[in-house]
């Protein structure tokens, strides 16, 4: 038995099988077509190979620079097993007669090549192995990446080990095949944590060795909420574990009755408790425990796992079905965020040094208006059928705002263009999440109906700290005095400017926590649907004046720990 810790990135414990996804393995399910996808296929399997030319001349290039010619020389093997006729015919002839996915057609004609050349005498013809299985992941990678399937088709249920998972894989995620994740890296608020949460899955990230030190099939018990593993657990120690998970379902309970009623403080100040949600999927689990409406919507998630970017009418479809089946609660739709740690495979981004600090959300929509329009037509369709809202994230400061509504308004001349009706009212709120825009709140609430703030990137950005980075967890730190007294001023300068404030990072679901916001005078908060029953119930413990006191002590101290350690303290007062 051995215990390996990490970072409690979404809490349940989960006991069952381990299942290793190795750094470089791939799952290539294996799917029958028609006859009629095989031109599509073919045509995959053409840009697959091209987009691999591009990337080893590519590599050929940085690494003729850096290291000398005949260095990179060594790729024009690569590139030659590239332009193998032998190779691509007899992947198009084996997929024009067994009709199945070309992805796994090409996977199994790799295998039989590289089965053969590590059999064939000559030394020279025997190192092509290497080249050929090289070029071979590169093109599956390529292939798999254009023709997304992977943990989704695992057949049975098992704790996933994985180096890493990137948001689209987690949300590829099947629920009822994967109990719970650990990764060998990643932070607390990455969006693959994040995901875990709506999934309802314990995950621990950050673990350091996970991949190193557990085998498939090894049996595992993940304390998501403590973030531990312990891997092949003798006797005592899973009746210990099963005896906790019931004692987490008892505690659950404790909380379950306040699901259905108002967040209401006891001095009677109403606060409005609303879901984040990744996918429609996830609004009849939202309703159930007991989400008044949505206080996030991160659409980027809608554009993952797919062929091309979305039409407008399949936008329109996904946002008036949130609508009306959240009717008569507001829905927050929040634009695409793309960039930092989420990428579609249908959009090539640059690579780049510091993404988060890069081209990403609000500026890559600015860059890009005419993908940005599509979606703000659909939202703007939509707001007919329900209460949806709208907001932009990574507000840095006016001018981007004001061009963000410059786009918005030329999408609603369209539509009105057109005749298609919209609510010429919709709010647009703007998120809050980079220091600049927190430090300038009351010049932007001049030009907002509401803020919400982002507190996943607040923190990451005003302490300095990459919210994916595992070996700085330790100083990513909602309780740091800079980010309390960053969310102040964010929530006066809202007041001033008589507008409403929320807040959609995950600091808005954290228990302890909630007394401080309160506080500190937040009228929304939004957080994964799991954690509403308890912050309702805090909600419901407590007077606005007692969490008004806890507010102003918490911004006396001086340290994250003081102010973690007291809100921990105040929380068990409070809650008995
Ligand atoms: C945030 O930054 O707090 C937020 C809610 O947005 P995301 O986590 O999607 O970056
Ligand atoms: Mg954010």
């Amino acid at each position: 038995m051995i215990q390996l810790k990490g970072i409690a990135a979404a809490a349940g414990i989960s006991i069952g099988p381990a299942y290793r996804l190795d750094k470089e393995e791939f799952i290539v399910p294996k799917q029958q077509i028609s006859q009629g996808d095989i031109p599509l296929q073919i045509q995959l399997f053409e840009e697959a190979l091209i987009q691999t030319r591009r990337e080893i001349i590519d590599l050929q290039k940085k690494i003729a620079k850096d290291m000398g010619q005949d260095e990179a020389e060594i790729f024009d093997a690569h590139l030659l097993v590239l332009e193998d006729r032998m190779l691509i015919e007899e992947v198009i002839s084996r997929l024009k007669k067994e009709q199945v996915n070309v992805a796994y057609i090409f996977s199994e004609v790799l295998k039989k090549y590289i089965n053969v050349f590590s059999k064939i005498e000559d030394e020279y013809l025997k190192e092509r192995t290497a080249d050929v299985n090289d070029v071979g992941r590169r093109i599956l990678r390529n292939l798999l990446g254009k023709e997304r399937k992977g943990l989704e088709d695992l057949k049975e249920k098992v704790i996933v080990i994985a180096h890493d998972l990137s948001p689209s894989d987690t949300a590829a995620m099947h629920k009822q095949k994967v109990s719970a994740f650990v990764t060998d890296i990643g932070g607390k608020t990455s969006h693959t944590a994040i995901m875990a949460k709506s999934l309802e899955i314990p995950a621990v990230v950050g673990v350091g060795e996970a991949t190193l030190k557990i085998k498939t099939n090894d049996i595992l018990i993940v304390d998501g909420g403590m973030g531990m593993v312990i891997v092949n657990p003798d006797a005592e120690t899973l009746g210990i574990y099963q005896q906790e998970e019931e004692k987490l379902k008892g505690i659950a309970e404790r909380f379950v009755s306040a699901k259905s009623l108002p967040a209401v403080t006891r001095d009677g100040k109403i606060i409005e408790i609303n879901a984040n949600i990744e996918l429609p999927d996830e609004v009849p689990a939202v309703k159930l425990h007991g989400a008044q409406g949505i206080g996030l919507y991160r659409t980027e998630f809608f554009y993952m796992n797919r062929k091309g970017l979305p039409s407008e009418e399949e936008h329109y479809q996904a946002y008036k079905y949130v609508a009306d089946q959240m009717r008569p609660y507001s829905v927050v739709i929040r634009t695409l965020d793309l960039g930092g740690d989420k990428f579609l495979s249908q959009f090539e981004m640059p690579a780049q040094m510091q993404p988060f600090l890069g081209w990403r959300a609000i500026r890559f929509c600015l860059a890009q208006p005419d993908i940005f329009k599509v979606q703000l037509r659909a939202i703007l369709r939509a707001s007919v059928h329900g209460n949806l809202k709208l907001m932009y994230p990574m507000i840095s400061g006016l001018e981007e705002l004001r061009q963000a509504n410059k786009i918005l308004d030329e999408a609603k001349e369209e539509l009105k263009a057109r005749g298609i009706p919209f609510n010429k009212d919709i709010e647009v709120g703007a998120m809050i999440e980079v220091p600049s825009a927190a430090m300038t709140a009351d010049i932007l609430a001049r030009e907002v109906s509401f803020f919400s703030i982002g507190t996943n990137d607040l923190i990451q950005y005003s302490l300095a700290v990459d919210r994916t980075n595992e070996k700085i967890a330790y100083l990513y730190e909602p309780t740091h005095p800079a980010v309390l007294r960053l969310i102040k001023n964010i929530i006066d300068a809202a007041h001033k400017a008589g507008i409403w404030v929320g807040m959609c990072g995950e600091m808005s679901g954290e228990p302890s926590l909630v007394l401080i916001l309160l506080g500190l005078g937040l009228d929304e908060f939004s957080m994964p649907a799991s954690v509403i029953p308890e912050v309702k119930y805090i909600i419901r413990s407590i007077t606005l004046k007692q969490a008004q006191r806890i507010a102003k002590e918490a911004l006396s101290l001086s340290t994250g720990r003081e102010i973690a350690e007291f809100s921990q303290e105040k929380l068990r007062e409070v809650l008995g």
